[in-house]
């Protein structure tokens, strides 16, 4: 009886503010759709800045791009956060031509973030088809002089791609001192993704240093399907594989800070971000423009909107995200060094897409919290809140005790232009990029509201 007298009284105040966020987060969703300014800013970000590979030009070039435009905020400090990076430059134009039972062919390749050239000759050698690490150990007497061809394919039953990501990535990062181990001379690989085109898709790898550094690229999955083709009939297959990629001496980057302080509580942060570097090969729309742009969106929205922050909002564009992790790693080291209290981190790093849901670093009392603002969501598009990954730039935070949170769109699409010269401006929706940048201003306007 008494509970249910609580329930009576507390209810009225709970509808009342419920009424009060849906009309807020109405505003925020109206300002957006309305007036949102992400799919002009990524045009910009995409046609006047481009690739903007970590210490490329265009990386300063978006670095400065990012300044000037949270310099726009009265009152919001701009901060340009010193991170040491590893230059690593493709190093010139990659190419391979296979040989076919005697018929040449050539591959649209593109060598493996972080690998090393093939020399100046490039390397020649009959090809060996593996389709798993297991195989690759079961045939390791076969390897010696010869380059791996890594033919792992997406798990097309997988609804959520980034399963299928996850399970194929491996080969990627590790596959070629794997294959070095056994005396490889090279390794191509299967891209990761699901694309009906043929474009190859790069991305970072590492070596084990007890191994030499073999060269490595991707093909896409016209040219894979060719190659695997020529093996199930038995056919001879070579590969001429010409690769530049190398360091050169390490450089300095910045993450792009723009600070507001809060008015109850200034001594606690949320983190709101995306990375700025992209691959050199696309404009990095997706991968990851569209992550900078919504988390811009959220400080354009609230400040247009008067809302006060309670809680001290940061908006970060990361530095290096793709083949280093610097600029995640410094924001972490900062944070520690300075003893910074971080309340939540949210990052968009897996496209510009229509918003599903959101997933947090947490199974217990916030995860619930978080899952109760999902009616005044929904209507925007976001569906669901569960515990699951949250970005490669803040994840970091929750050892420092903040609950880290990934913006999570839907997938289908994201892998076919994933890291590909097809991540272009053009292949981003101006309404599901907005959409993405409503569900976001509105979960951070909640966690700012009522705290975790
Ligand atoms: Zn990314």
């Amino acid at each position: 009886m008494k509970k249910l007298l609580l329930v009576f009284l507390l209810s009225p105040l709970f509808s009342v503010a419920q009424n009060e966020d849906s009309l807020f987060i109405k505003k925020i969703a109206d300002q957006i759709l309305t007036g949102g300014y992400a799919y002009d800013k990524l045009r910009e970000l995409c046609k006047q800045v481009g690739p903007r590979l970590t210490g490329s030009q265009q990386m300063y070039k978006a670095e400065a791009w990012g300044i000037a435009n949270f310099n726009k905020f009265n009152g919001v400090q701009v901060i340009a956060q010193e991170c040491k990076i590893k230059r690593w430059v493709r190093g010139g134009a990659d190419k391979a031509v296979a040989t076919i039972a005697g018929k040449k062919m050539n591959l649209d390749i593109t060598a493996l973030g972080n690998s090393m050239g093939a020399g100046a000759k490039g390397v020649s050698a009959p090809v060996i088809l593996i389709n798993s690490f297991d195989e690759l150990e079961k045939r390791k007497s076969e390897i010696k002089g010869k380059i791996v061809f890594y033919n792992a394919k997406f798990d097309n039953t997988l609804v959520e791609t980034f399963y299928a990501y996850g399970a194929t990535g491996r080969y990627r990062w590790m596959g070629p001192s794997r294959a070095a181990k056994y005396g490889a001379v090279g390794v191509v690989i299967r891209s990761m993704t699901h694309a009906t085109d043929n474009h190859p898709h790069t991305g970072s790898m590492g070596y084990n240093d007890s191994f030499p550094k073999i060269p490595a690229a991707a093909m896409g999955l016209a040219d894979a399907d060719k190659l695997e083709s020529a093996f199930t009939n038995n056919k001879p297959v070579s590969i001429q594989l010409n690769t530049y990629g190398h360091y050169i001496s390490d450089s300095i980057g910045h993450n792009i800070i723009a600070e507001w302080k809060g008015s109850e509580h200034p001594e606690q942060i949320i983190t709101i971000g995306g990375h700025l570097d992209s691959w050199d090969l696309a404009e990095g729309a997706h991968d990851d423009g569209a992550g900078c742009v919504q988390s811009m969106q959220v400080l354009q929205t609230l400040y247009s909107l008067g809302y006060q922050p309670k809680h001290t909002i940061r908006i970060v564009l990361f530095c290096n995200e793709e083949n280093g992790g610097a600029g995640g790693d410094k924001y972490l080291e900062e944070a520690k060094v300075k003893n910074e209290k971080h309340l939540f981190a949210l990052e968009s790093d897996e496209g510009g897409f229509t918003p599903r849901g959101f997933t947090i670093n947490d199974n217990g009392v916030t995860l619930k919290k978080l899952q109760s603002y999902i009616p005044l969501l929904n209507r925007y598009g976001v569906f669901s809140i569960e515990q699951g990954g949250d970005g490669a730039d803040i994840e970091g935070l929750k050892d420092i005790g903040a609950i880290t949170c990934g913006f999570k769109p839907d997938s289908q699409r994201y892998f076919d232009m994933h890291h590909a010269r097809s991540d272009v401006f053009e292949n981003v929706n101006k309404r599901e990029l907005l959409l993405g940048a409503v569900n976001m201003t509105a979960l951070i306007y909640l966690v700012d509201k009522y705290g975790l």
